[in-house]
């Protein structure tokens, strides 16, 4: 299992925030938000940037504090919130980079593993047979799980059932 290191996760972010940040942010919200149908992905994706930038600004206000038990428990919550905002902007390296959960790491690492390969399913589990009161119906073993970002625009993760297998269409 991966060893995790609040060091190596905010060494990976240090480059991420300047306070000019906030400011801007808050102008974009302001100008532009309003205008934005909210379930739109663009409205989708300002939101989880926003999260980004508020998580950002609490974790630099966080770092200068000493070290102490509850410090690291906050420092852990603020980059699992940041592995979620980044990943819902397509970012799963970047989440991958600041996350402390070994199951959201697996997670977004199958993710990003899904979008770099094919587009065609990849496993040959079969479409099952079954009968439903008088009719017989074909249950294929992939489905959607949900809609991802990706740098090329909103993609479909698939998921197989049987075993596990996952691409992106
Ligand atoms: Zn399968």
């Amino acid at each position: 299992m991966a060893e995790f290191s609040l060091d190596k996760a905010l060494a990976a972010i240090s480059e991420r925030f300047t306070p000019e940040m906030r400011e801007e942010q808050r102008k974009l919200t302001r100008e532009r938000i309003g205008r934005l149908d909210p379930n739109s992905r663009a409205a989708k994706r300002r939101r989880f940037k926003r999260h980004e930038t508020i998580v950002l600004a609490q974790i630099a206000e966080l770092k200068p504090l000493p070290d102490s038990e509850l410090k690291q428990v906050r420092m852990k919550n603020l980059l699992n919130r940041l592995a979620e905002a980044l990943s819902e902007q397509g970012d799963f390296a970047g989440a991958i980079a600041v996350s402390q959960s070994p199951d959201h790491i697996a997670e977004f690492t199958s993710i990003k593993d899904a979008i770099k390969g094919s587009r065609e399913i990849t496993c040959d589990c079969p479409v099952v047979r079954a009968r439903v009161g008088r009719d017989i119906v074909a249950l294929n073993p992939r489905f959607k799980v949900k809609t991802i970002e990706t740098r090329e625009g909103p993609r479909s993760l698939i998921r197989c059932a049987n075993c596990g297998a996952m691409n992106v269409k």
